[in-house]
């Protein structure tokens, strides 16, 4: 099976085409960037109208396939009006083609992507991306959120930080770079139960900044913290488990210093630690062409192609096998 595929959830418009045994023929995105804010939806959108034909047919043309099986386009969760561009690309796109259009779940999307990528087979799955931190498990045909960050997430956490110490937008790979030279400070460490409370933390790291505590300290000390508290409710919910691997999706896998934590955590407990490659661990559309195509091979069909917005992950029916 050939997939053409489309994902527009934020900030990332992308179309790829890749084949039912895992061979990615074209992969072509763009992101929609900002130096002085975060993300405005309209503007996203805005980006996505203005590329969106440019895009696909550049995947197509690298691809060079003439004939495709099926479209599959990401229908959220995601910013509505990002969402909605995908959408209208995909019907027309399908009607153009002539072949049935699926739409999928992002985040299911993320963590079907280990699975393409690496060798886990029943993992818990450390998702952690600028708006998600979750630690999942799949049990009886659902993927369960074991854990998650209550407030903000992580990468979140971190752009925040690094607003107010002047570091803009991505700061994730710039604390990081910081940290390098920093000492240890205390900061509050805040795990309730599976679930990571992280806002008082950065409150906390910005009020010692304005009290002069060294970037570089504050920046190692942020890591420290933050990472050691995914660190131990993963460590717990492989311990609950009973599983005997995890897999770390997500931009903040960017980051050497929290790979390196879990995989200690991992060996000395006998598990074995994946991270998905860092250019598929973001937004892409190879992870929804995957998607697509798991899904229809088990059966299921898109009726009305529409946006969700706010899907949940545990809301979606595992039916699909790996
Ligand atoms: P995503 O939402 O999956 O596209 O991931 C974006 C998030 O990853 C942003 O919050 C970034 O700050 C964060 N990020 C990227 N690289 C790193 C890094 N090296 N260390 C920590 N966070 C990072
Ligand atoms: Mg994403």
């Amino acid at each position: 099976m050939l997939c053409l595929a489309i994902e527009s959830t934020a900030h990332t418009f992308a179309c790829s085409v890749i084949s039912s045994k895992g061979k990615i023929l074209s992969d072509v995105r763009d992101m929609y960037q900002s130096n002085t804010h975060g993300i405005i939806p309209s503007e996203a959108a805005q980006h996505h109208e203005k590329l969106y034909h440019q895009i696909i047919k550049k995947a197509i043309e690298e691809s060079k396939i003439e004939k495709f099986d099926l479209l599959a386009y990401s229908r959220g969760p995601g910013l509505s009006p990002s969402l909605k561009v995908g959408l209208k690309a995909a019907k027309e796109y399908s009607e153009d083609l002539k072949i049935p259009l699926i739409g999928v779940n992002h985040c299911c999307s993320h963590l079907s992507s280990a699975h393409l990528f690496t060798e886990v087979k029943d993992p818990i799955y450390i998702f952690v991306s600028g708006a998600n931190t979750q630690i999942i498990a799949l049990e009886g045909g659902r993927f369960r959120l074991l854990g998650e960050a209550l407030s903000i997430a992580l990468g979140n956490a971190l752009d925040k930080f690094g607003r107010e110490i002047g570091l803009g937008f991505p700061a994730g790979p710039k604390i990081e770079e910081l940290a390098k030279t920093g000492k240890y400070i205390e900061l509050p460490y805040v795990v309730k139960g599976m679930d990571i409370e992280l806002s008082g933390i950065v409150t906390s790291a910005i009020s010692k900044f304005k009290k002069r505590t060294k970037k570089e300290d504050l920046c190692f000390s942020i890591q420290e913290t933050l990472f050691s508290m995914l660190t131990e409710v993963t460590e717990r919910a492989l311990a609950h488990t009973g599983k005997t691997e995890a897999v770390i999706i997500g931009g903040v896998a960017a980051n050497k210093r929290l790979s390196e934590m879990l995989s200690i955590m991992c060996k000395e407990r006998n598990a074995k630690f994946y991270s998905v490659p860092l250019k598929y661990s973001g937004d892409n559309s190879v992870m929804i062409g995957y998607q697509g195509i798991l899904e229809y091979l088990a059966g299921n069909r898109t009726k009305n192609p529409d946006i969700h917005p706010y899907e949940r992950t545990d809301s979606i029916n595992v039916n699909w096998k790996y």
